[in-house]
């Protein structure tokens, strides 16, 4: 397991000037090889291999015209070509768009491994420089003489911040006191969550609040000369309005993912399309600002790390429409319709815990059945879904013994 412990950091004016020159290097190995590789590709139909871009930066250091490449540490540039790669293989598998290019006003960064630092003491010292880098550690629960990081991540915010990232290798996930518990999970707009035990989380709205301040920046900025002291002052504004939304909302986010992890032994989410939501022009701001796909990423490697079980319903549920107590499934209803009154057994539900109950039920039903037929066999937790037939549940049970 990987974690990572982020803090900000002080670099003396050399070593700003120094990190830099080291982040312009990364941004052109980044951009001409991306130019190449989209070039070939376009106009040969030829895919460009890891080595291919390797061998093209060495001959770039060698130049006179890009020699001065070798002045920095080379292994930021090397591992900026791996991200490279690693993107284009996300993006021929489908998973990610096409790589972009990198803008100088955007964040910076570079990542150095093993042979390019040195941490001693608590004191690190990065490659091509003679004094540590200064940082401020602020966790109280890791020190880092006794961490052996794998790799540092220094970066700039487009506010001027620095910043410093440590990747640590850690043994296993450290397991959190053990619950019993069961909670299912709806996710919505009017509220950001509501529980199976009719527990019921705002929506926070980061945006909507704070988005008033960023539109006027934005207009300010909009009307300051190019390339004026204004302009400048006027961005870091904008810049420092986004962050302060970006962080609100990542806090809430770490706030409520940690207390579920904590809450229950089982943890039932649904797997909403969130792609194909925010193509829906009317919920795209909504959904963006609520971010359910952060929630869901801090609740799947917080799960892992406390041994809990998160189990994903298939988003074809219909956990609105039916009943929790008899089972019975209404034909229709209305996103407006907030409570309603079950004709099978007369039982009246608030429409968002009783999704949540589905939800937890059919989690329990995927967690029973992969115990019954698991039988020593690799039983993915998270990612399973809901079968919906009895043909479904077939394949379902197949792919759990296989
Ligand atoms: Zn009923």
């Amino acid at each position: 397991m990987r974690t990572a412990y982020k803090c900000r950091a002080y670099p003396t004016p050399d070593q700003v000037e120094l990190l830099n020159r080291t982040f312009g290097c990364v941004r052109l190995v980044w951009n001409r090889t991306l130019a190449e590789r989209t070039h070939r590709y376009r106009a040969e139909s030829v895919r460009t291999s890891y080595r291919d871009t390797d061998a093209a930066l060495t001959g770039w250091k060698r130049s006179e015209e890009l020699g001065f490449l070798s002045e920095v540490s080379s292994v930021p540039l090397q591992q900026a070509l791996r991200h490279q790669h690693t993107a284009f293989r996300n993006f021929f598998a489908g998973r990610a768009r096409y790589p972009r290019f990198k803008s100088r006003t955007s964040r910076q960064s570079a990542h150095f491994t093993r042979s390019a630092f040195r941490v001693r003491e608590g004191e690190l010292t990065l490659a091509k420089t003679s004094d540590p880098l200064r940082f401020v550690w602020s966790f109280d629960k890791a020190v880092l003489a006794t961490l052996s990081p794998t790799m540092v991540v220094v970066s700039r915010d487009p506010d001027g911040r620095w910043f410093v990232t440590f990747a640590v290798d850690t043994s296993g996930p450290a397991p959190a006191a053990p619950t019993t518990g069961a909670i299912g999970v709806d996710l919505g707009l009017t509220h950001f969550l509501v529980t199976s035990d009719g527990e019921r989380i705002a929506n926070p709205r980061h945006l909507v609040r704070k988005a008033r301040n960023l539109a006027r920046y934005q207009r300010r900025l909009a009307r300051c000369q190019p390339g004026s002291r204004n302009r400048r002052k006027a961005k870091g504004k904008v810049a420092r309005a986004h962050r302060k939304v970006r962080n609100a909302r990542r806090d809430f986010l770490h706030r409520t993912t940690t207390r579920l992890v904590r809450s229950a032994q089982v943890i039932a989410i649904e797997d909403l399309n969130i792609a194909g939501m925010v193509r829906n022009r009317h919920l795209a701001r909504a959904i963006s600002d609520a971010s359910w796909g952060e929630f869901r990423r801090q609740l799947e490697y917080k799960c892992d790390r406390a041994g809990r079980t998160l189990v994903v319903i298939d988003r074809w549920f219909p956990s609105s429409k039916t009943c929790s107590t008899c089972g019975q499934r209404l034909a229709e209803l209305a996103l407006s319709t907030r409570h309603w009154t079950c004709s099978g057994c007369r039982t009246r539900h608030d429409r968002d815990v009783n999704a949540a109950k589905n939800i937890i039920a059919a989690g329990l039903a995927v967690v029973r059945g992969a115990s019954d037929d698991a039988c020593g066999a690799d039983v993915r937790r998270r990612g399973s879904s809901l079968p919906l037939s009895a043909t479904k549940q077939e394949v379902r049970a197949a792919r759990h013994s296989a």
